[in-house]
């Protein structure tokens, strides 16, 4: 992407999706002095609130869409799942950054991984399944414990199985609804960590301490940097993120999951998934990094350059608050040091990421 003319103070950013992601996009922002526009699907979304400019339309209105353009300089996304058509459209308008290429890659569980294989980089052993015979096939190479997964749309767990012995591959498949999924060899990890990075329009690359990762019922729980990786993995990790960044072009800010896997004759990291976006792992860089993920990616979304991402002490946490976890709001409120931030969603659903609690130090 070349590197066009810096977005100046009050121009405005568009983002794509309504979310928690969007919403404190959207603070980052406005402290820089630009402004945002929100394009989503509902009235209720939690970035309603922190910015007056908003369209409420579906990805498929090609009418909203266009109005979206003309209202915004640049235009960028907070949900993974946009549909490619939308962004390709709005392509052709404003400079929408990451791309079209980026967001294809990171929805579709097969290109992530073929590209990360492509790359140099190990994944899990994998197949693509179209129907239950082809999930019989692929469980004769990848032999359980397994997991299918349905290709696109999957998150926090969503439209995952895991397949323990071979006649649970009928269940499976059928959990699917008959979408195309991806059968996973099971990794034996020792944990789970993330790298959270961006990628400028100059193509300048900055990364996140790598962060570990906890997670409960398929949800992120808890992150923690550093994540007390050796020097030779804490690197691998990282330049990972900075080779898929590049290849894919990508600008703004990204999450790469890894799993460490130590067994076996095995002492890696194998890429699990790809976040073409600010990450939640990368919540604790709000209060323990000289510059947070959120004003990293409004910086490299406006052509600005990236800022400094070292710690700024020698420890940060992150805690999920999910569905009733929040109505600890008041207790947060009163622990010295925690550094609470709440969504504004009013409803209060079992699973749904209401805020989050940094401390650090
Ligand atoms: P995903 O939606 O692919 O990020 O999966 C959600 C979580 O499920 C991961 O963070 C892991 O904890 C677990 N998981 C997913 N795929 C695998 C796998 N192939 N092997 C082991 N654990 C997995």
């Amino acid at each position: 992407m070349s590197a066009a003319a810096p977005l100046a103070p009050g121009s405005v950013i568009g983002i794509l999706g309504g979310g928690q992601l969007g919403r404190m996009l959207a603070l980052a922002a406005a402290r820089l002095g630009l402004r945002t526009h929100i394009y989503c699907s509902s009235h209720l979304e939690p970035a309603l609130e922190v910015t007056p400019h908003h369209t409420i339309a579906d990805w498929t209105d090609g009418q909203a869409l266009a109005e979206f353009a003309a209202a915004v300089d640049a235009v960028t996304l907070e949900f993974e799942n946009v549909p490619v058509e939308a962004v390709e459209f709005l392509a052709a308008l404003r400079p929408v950054r990451p791309g079209a290429r980026a967001l294809a890659t990171a929805q579709d569980r097969l290109a992530e991984k073929r590209l990360a294989r492509a790359l140099g980089a190990m994944t899990a052993e994998f197949a693509e399944v179209t129907s239950l015979d082809a999930l019989m096939r692929a469980l004769e190479r990848i032999a359980p414990p397994a997991v299918l997964k349905t290709m696109r749309m999957g998150y926090d767990g969503k439209g995952q199985v895991r397949i323990e012995a071979l006649d649970q591959a009928q269940g499976a498949w059928a959990a699917m609804g008959g979408r195309t999924a991806i059968l996973e060899a099971w990794v034996p990890f020792e944990r789970e960590v993330s790298v959270i990075a961006a990628r400028g329009a100059d193509g300048a690359f900055a990364a996140f301490e790598p962060t570990a990762n906890e997670h409960r019922n398929h949800i992120l729980h808890r992150s923690v940097a550093p994540a007390g990786l050796p020097a030779d993995l804490r690197a691998e990790a990282i330049d990972t993120a900075r080779i898929l960044a590049e290849d894919l072009d990508h600008v703004g800010v990204l999450g790469v999951e890894f799993f460490v896997v130590r067994r076996d004759g095995i002492d890696g990291l194998f890429v699990n998934e790809i976040a073409p976006r600010v990450h939640n792992s990368g919540h604790w860089t709000m209060d323990g990094a000289r510059t947070c993920q959120f004003e990293q990616h409004v910086r490299a979304v406006a052509g600005w350059p990236l800022g400094a991402p070292d710690m700024t002490a020698p420890r940060a946490e992150m805690i999920n608050l999910i569905g009733e976890d929040a109505a600890r709001w008041a207790d947060l409120a009163a622990e010295s040091g925690a550094r609470m931030h709440l969504y504004g969603k009013t409803q209060v659903r079992d699973g749904r990421k209401m805020g989050h609690v940094n401390r650090i130090g």
